[in-house]
């Protein structure tokens, strides 16, 4: 079906947007499975690509908002929508993600964020959303395997770092699939991971954003240096004592709470 979408609209997949569109629709079962979600629910689904996941979340009974960045895909996209009668239930935004107005899109009402995402954006488009717009709680996404597994480490793990630990002033992380390459046309070079994002309730860390993301991008930035030398600067070694972090440890040794503790000095 996508091959030959592809095919009778004259598309050349662009490696530059990261198109690598899902053409096994198992894997689209699963991901609307994973995702729980129900009638009803409001999906913003960024970067639809020809439609095998929206089909999926429609016919679960979502309403969608379909952001895509390619124009030339729109058309195919419109043409999968009608013939499976579901165009009622989404509405395609031809717009970049990373600079759509998103308070106009998502208004007051709370949303679930379900794509296979543009690797190469990735990373930024989540961690600017979670910090910019609140109303999108729980997420379920298709990345690259390696940067989702940067995304939901713990610290003590190879991978931790400043996704990992930005990440957690917002919600939790967890790669819940590895998934085969095979269920791409055309298939990726990289692994990928499906990561599961969900909101904090509450904020556990009661410090600015800005000034945690200040020291942990210090801190991360010299990670072989010792904080005391890494922050230097930005906290003296009385300071990180006085909130029980010692100034010889690493970045890569401090949990979240531990840089929050350090962002909370005044
Ligand atoms: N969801 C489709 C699927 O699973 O078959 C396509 C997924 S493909 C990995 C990524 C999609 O994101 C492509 O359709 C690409 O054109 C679109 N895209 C890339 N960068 C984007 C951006 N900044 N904003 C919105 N869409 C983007």
């Amino acid at each position: 079906m996508v091959g030959e979408l592809i095919e009778r609209h004259g598309l050349e997949p662009s490696r530059a947007l990261g198109q690598n569109f899902l053409c096994e629709p198992g894997m689209v079962d699963k991901i609307v499975r994973l995702s729980g979600v129900t009638v009803g629910d409001n999906v913003i689904e960024i970067g639809p690509g020809l439609g095998s996941l929206t089909l999926g979340l429609a016919d679960a009974g979502a309403n969608v908002v379909a952001i895509e960045a390619d124009r030339y895909l729109i058309p195919g996209l419109h043409e999968v929508l009608e013939i499976a009668q579901l165009s009622d239930r989404v509405r395609v935004h031809h717009a970049d993600a990373l600079e759509v107005d998103w308070s106009e899109l998502v208004g007051d009402r709370s949303w679930k964020v379900i794509a296979n995402l543009p690797y190469n954006v990735s990373t930024p488009l989540i961690l600017d959303l979670l910090r910019d717009q609140p109303s999108l709680t729980d997420w379920l996404v298709m990345v690259q395997q390696e940067a989702g597994e940067r995304l939901a480490a713990d610290s003590g793990n190879r991978t931790y770092g400043i996704p990992s630990v930005l990440l957690s002033y917002w919600a939790t992380a967890r790669v819940v699939d590895t998934v085969s390459n095979s269920v791409f046309l055309p298939r990726p070079r990289v692994s990928s991971a499906l990561l599961k994002v969900t909101r904090h309730d509450e904020l556990p860390i009661d410090a600015p954003f800005d000034r945690y993301a200040q020291l942990v991008r210090a801190g991360f930035g010299k990670r072989r240096k010792m904080l005391r030398q890494s922050l230097s600067g930005l906290l003296t070694s009385e300071q990180m004592e006085s909130v029980g972090v010692a100034p010889t440890d690493r970045a890569e040794a401090l949990n979240p709470a531990q840089w929050g503790a350090l962002a909370s000095i005044a």
